[in-house]
């Protein structure tokens, strides 16, 4: 097992990396690792450092950056998951396994028909803990590129976000289109593009949500005959077109 841990790009300077209290508590009791162990490091910027540990001093640990390699474990379908906001903690693990699955942005949305509502401090504290999810997250599945969580919007602003690129929207109450057909259709088109996935909450999307997204060139698919939850739906959603478009399995 490789421990990795996460250090803010600032506390990585000239081959000199401090660990953060959280860190160093896990590293130091947790783990009980101390001056010459090695362990891995990330930063987000893509990089991957393998660092030897130094004497704790003034309660700082830090370490020496004895090898930095850029190691590329992103997927390479750009894909977004707009995910309207669910209750209790759905949005956490929603967040971490459309990490470990490859997907490359979250926005969360506050849909008409979300029964949570979060505004101002509380949404960006919110925010806040999303964002250290996604750490956690690339931590376990060792990605380096860590998915940026973005402040929560209603439909208004996602579509300016959808506005001129690809965007598949899931909606229940589509009759025609399948995903499967969507995605076969315009494979060829859809590599290597920004592609949007956007899920409903638990009260799935408003007509005038689904009008919106259409007027902005998105296109509403069918996942089949059964409904599935609002954090089931994208997972299964954002799999299937991961590995259509040539990722994991
Ligand atoms: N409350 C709604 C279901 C919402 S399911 C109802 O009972 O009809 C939550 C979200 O998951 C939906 O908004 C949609 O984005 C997605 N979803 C679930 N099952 C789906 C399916 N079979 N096809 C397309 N989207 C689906």
């Amino acid at each position: 097992m490789v421990h990795r841990f996460f250090v803010s790009g600032e506390n990585i300077r000239a081959d000199r990396v401090v660990f953060d209290s959280g860190e160093a508590r896990h590293i130091e009791r947790v783990l009980r690792l101390g001056p010459g162990d090695t362990v891995t490091v990330f930063d987000g910027s893509g990089y991957e450092y393998l660092v030897r540990l130094n004497t704790n001093s003034n309660n700082r640990l830090t370490g020496e950056v004895v090898q930095k390699e850029k190691k590329d474990r992103e997927a390479s379908a750009n894909l977004y998951l707009v995910q309207g906001l669910g209750k209790g903690d759905k949005m956490e693990t929603i967040i971490q396994k459309a990490v470990e699955i490859g997907v490359k942005m979250v926005y969360p949305l506050a849909g008409e028909r979300s029964v949570v509502r979060l505004e101002g401090d509380k949404a960006a504290k919110r925010v806040e803990r999303w964002q250290e999810i996604a750490i956690e997250a690339c931590k376990q599945c060792r990605r380096n590129l860590v998915p940026e969580i973005k402040p929560i919007s209603d439909i208004t602003g996602i579509c300016q976000e959808i506005d001129g690129k690809h965007s598949i929207m899931l909606y229940e109450n589509e009759q025609e289109l399948r995903l499967s057909a969507y995605l076969s259709e315009r494979r060829q088109e859809l590599a290597g593009q920004e592609i949007f996935l956007l899920v409903g909450p638990e009260g799935g999307f408003s007509t005038a949500e689904v009008e919106m997204v259409c007027q902005y060139g998105g296109l509403a698919v069918s996942l089949g005959p059964r409904i599935l939850r609002t954090e089931t739906a994208g997972i299964v959603a954002a799999s299937i077109i991961l590995y259509e478009l040539g990722d994991l399995g």
